[in-house]
């Protein structure tokens, strides 16, 4: 793996872990259905138990790629839209990687967690936080999409609490983790039933089986 440089004249060289990219339709939140590129950046010490790119965690396990070689793979796509997700995308200063997209007229999606402070610049912020480390308070503030993933019938108070510290603008989504979804849903409906603030968020490329 390339080491990570921030010597002057050389932060286009600076390196971020990438365990994939590829384009594709996004499967969940506001902007399903949308083509984006995704670029999947490895590295995330947040631990969810059910997550479904553990491989992602591990950062040393993943190829170095320099902004400028980002750029590169970014150009030879037909997308407007660049969805950095992980992993966790923050555990990375974004601000060169994201202002050289938007200086190529791409518009910058960020999914995350929450608990690195935010760098770069977005024109779309998805804010996923866990239970299970803490979301720094910026993001109840500054993020376009909430999105809370249901596991447990417990998980929906938890998820209330979070909607109830954001920002009155941002969309609140609730979303069926995978291999619990015919159990969850039911009492998503339900909750959303009594609390319309929020709309559901179903992972479509799964339902679709889109890579
Ligand atoms: S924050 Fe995302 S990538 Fe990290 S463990 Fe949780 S689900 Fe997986």
């Amino acid at each position: 793996m390339k080491t990570a440089t921030s010597k002057p004249g050389e932060i286009m060289h600076t390196v971020i872990p990438v365990m994939e990219s590829f384009l594709t339709l996004q499967g969940e939140g506001y902007h399903t259905g949308r083509l984006a590129y995704f670029i999947r950046t490895g590295g995330c010490d947040v631990g969810c138990h059910w997550c479904d790119v553990k491989e992602s965690w591990e950062a040393a396990s993943h190829v170095g790629m320099t902004v400028d070689e980002i750029l590169e793979a970014v150009k030879k796509v037909e997308a407007d839209r660049i969805v950095i997700t992980g992993g966790e995308p923050l555990m990375y200063d974004m601000d060169v990687l994201t202002m050289a997209l938007k200086g190529g007229n791409k518009k910058t999606h960020l999914e995350t967690s929450g608990v690195y402070p935010l760098s770069g610049e977005w024109d779309w912020i998805c804010f996923s936080p866990k239970k299970f480390k803490e979301a720094k308070e910026e993001f109840y503030r500054k993020s376009d999409e909430l999105k809370v993933v249901i596991y447990h019938e417990s998980d929906l108070a938890w998820a209330d609490r979070q909607a109830d510290k954001m920002h009155g603008e941002a969309l609140l989504f609730l979303q069926p983790e995978w291999s619990r979804k015919d159990r969850i849903m039911p009492l998503i409906v339900e909750h959303i039933k009594s609390n319309p603030r929020w709309r559901v968020s179903l992972q479509t490329h799964k339902y679709l089986d889109i890579p």
